[in-house]
């Protein structure tokens, strides 16, 4: 089995997630007491909050390619970054390292393609929603043509994901927010929603949505055990 460095703490509620799917996963897998050998760097999210906002992307850049160089120090064999939105700063991570980085929007691509679907809606941060790095990844390299919420949307699930579900709070009127803008995503002929932000899933579930969901930590953390399988 390869050891997972997992780059986490964006926020921690989402990371808690990642660690209980990745051993449930490999415990499947594998059977009896297996469990995944695993490394986790949990950032402190307030300094990444802050510098996101601000636009500091170096910044950010330069604090997880060192978190991703101590996990390979620590014996990781490849990384697991916990979190779409800091996928902006991937390049810079995987030029830190020497091992490969498991980009989150790729076995989500794979998941949706293998359910014959092409026209996909994406929930995230602004900077998931709106920026070249996480979008683009999904229709130039995947072929998906991606659906964006309206502006006005865009701002509440925004703000929803950072003063409610990375602050640890679920709220019913979000639940309720969120699946409405899903069904205006179907209305505009989306096929499926992505829940692009590693908290969505804790809010949003199956039930709430008339869209089949993808959830991107569920995809990524499980497409970690394969490969660390493989
Ligand atoms: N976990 C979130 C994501 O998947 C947002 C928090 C962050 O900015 O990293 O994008």
């Amino acid at each position: 089995m390869k050891t997972i460095g997992l780059i986490g703490g964006m926020s921690w509620e989402s990371s808690l997630e990642y660690y209980r799917i990745i051993n449930e996963g490999v415990k499947k897998r594998l059977g009896g007491f297996h469990s995944a050998e695993c490394l986790m760097y949990s950032v402190d999210f307030a300094e990444i909050e802050v510098l996101q906002h601000r636009g500091e992307w170096e910044k950010l850049a330069w604090i997880l390619s060192q978190a991703a160089v101590r996990l390979e120090a620590g014996g990781a064999d490849f990384l697991v970054l916990c979190t779409n939105t800091m996928h902006k700063v991937a390049p810079a991570i995987e030029a830190a390292v020497n091992i490969p980085l498991l980009h989150i929007a790729d076995p989500t691509a794979e998941r949706i393609k293998a359910r014959g679907l092409r026209k996909i809606g994406l929930l995230g941060t602004r900077f998931t929603m709106e920026e070249d790095f996480y979008l683009g990844r999904l229709e130039k390299k995947h072929g998906l043509h991606v659906l964006v919420p309206e502006p006005s949307d865009r701002e509440m699930v925004h703000h929803v994901i950072y003063y409610e579900l990375c602050d640890g709070r679920l709220q019913e009127e979000s639940r309720k927010k969120f699946a409405a803008v899903i069904e205006k995503l179907a209305t505009a002929g989306a096929q499926g929603v992505i829940l692009g932000c590693t908290e969505i899933g804790l809010l949003v579930k199956e039930g709430d949505s008339v869209l089949p969901l993808f959830d991107t930590t569920i995809i990524h953390a499980e497409a970690a055990v394969d490969f660390a399988l493989k």
